[in-house]
């Protein structure tokens, strides 16, 4: 049985191609190897998608989403790719399950949490290094965590970790934050939260949990160590477009091209959401493109048959 679209990944892009693939009547499915949401899944307030205000968490809303997709139709399995062929217009996708056929693909794979590539991080990792503030924030309960990042990301995660730590350390590189004027209006104005700027990790480190983090001036080149429980990095994402390089153009970071119908160098091979090359990478952004990319799709198939 051929697929009319597959859509890889299930974030907000996927599942809004899901969404509107089905309601077109198109054979829709979404492989995803984790579960539904992608990165909104772990976040803990998104304030920024119309309508969705109230305290809409990241989880209720990526819920929502996949809730709606799936009521017009959209399959949904938990299966990671690990191949993907086009032969005859075809596209064939292996997973570490199944195989699948299908006339449309939709990458829409996001992209992954970048490290600091400080000394320790790694060894720390799920012993005080984090990268997600609601899966672990919990677990900072009275302590002092250091947030890492300058974006809308970190402001965002370490308002949120002022719910459980007694402090929270914002470590950014620079004298100016990139986040949102609300949120660093938001951020400092919270008692409990602290910022170092001009100033990256330079190692952390610990007994067998963190304890300490070793920060060092970009200015002035001078080192201090802070006693620190816990260390959350918010610098960024590098987009998931591995699987797919042979099919796409990219740019130099690995962000994939798509022109303005999310269509990429192989006809029939769509891009939607954060693995897109990009201005804007949001939740509103990430829907527009999974729309115009399953719409795109469908006037592909129908040409397809004509
Ligand atoms: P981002 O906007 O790219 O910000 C990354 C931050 O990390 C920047 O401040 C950057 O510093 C810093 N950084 C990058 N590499 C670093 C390194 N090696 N060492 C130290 N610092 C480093 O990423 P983001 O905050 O994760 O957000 C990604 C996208 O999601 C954005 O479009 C954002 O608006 C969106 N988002 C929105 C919300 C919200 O609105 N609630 C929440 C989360 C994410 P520089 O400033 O010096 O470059």
């Amino acid at each position: 049985m051929i697929y009319d679209i597959i859509i890889i990944g299930g974030g907000p892009a996927g599942l809004t191609a899901g969404l509107y693939g089905s309601r077109a009547r198109m054979k829709t499915l979404i492989i995803e190897k984790g579960d539904a949401g992608g990165q909104i899944a772990t976040t803990f307030e998104v304030d920024n998608y119309p309508g969705s205000m109230e305290k809409c968490t990241g989880p209720v809303l990526a819920q929502r989403m996949k809730d709606q997709a799936l009521s017009f139709g959209t399959e949904f399995v938990k299966e990671e790719i690990k191949k993907i062929e086009k032969k005859n217009e075809i596209f064939y996708l292996e997973t570490d399950k199944n195989k699948y056929e299908a006339k449309a693909v939709i990458v829409a794979t996001g992209s992954l949490s970048r490290d600091i590539g400080c000394k320790g991080e790694k060894e720390f990792r799920g012993m005080g290094v984090s990268y997600c503030a609601t899966c672990d924030g919990f677990f900072f309960q009275g302590l002092t965590v250091v947030v890492v990042g300058g974006g809308d990301a970190a402001i965002d995660e370490g308002i949120f970790l002022t719910k459980f730590a007694k402090k929270v350390i914002i470590v950014h590189r620079r004298n100016e934050l990139r986040a949102a004027k609300s949120l660093q209006e938001k951020a400092r104005a919270n008692p409990k939260i602290e910022f170092i700027l001009d100033t990256v990790v330079e190692e952390i480190k610990g007994n067998g949990v963190v304890s300490t983090v070793t920060l060092k001036n970009v200015k002035t080149g001078e080192l201090k160590d802070i006693s620190a429980d816990g260390v959350f990095v918010f610098i960024g994402y590098s987009p998931n477009s591995a699987l797919v390089k042979e099919f796409v153009k990219t740019d130099e970071i690995g962000f994939i091209i798509g022109d303005e119908k999310m269509q990429t160098l192989t006809p029939g091979l769509f891009v939607a959401g954060d693995v897109r090359r990009k201005m804007l990478r949001q939740v509103v952004t990430a829907v527009a493109d999974g729309a115009i990319a399953a719409v795109s799709a469908e006037a592909y198939i129908d040409h397809l048959s004509e």
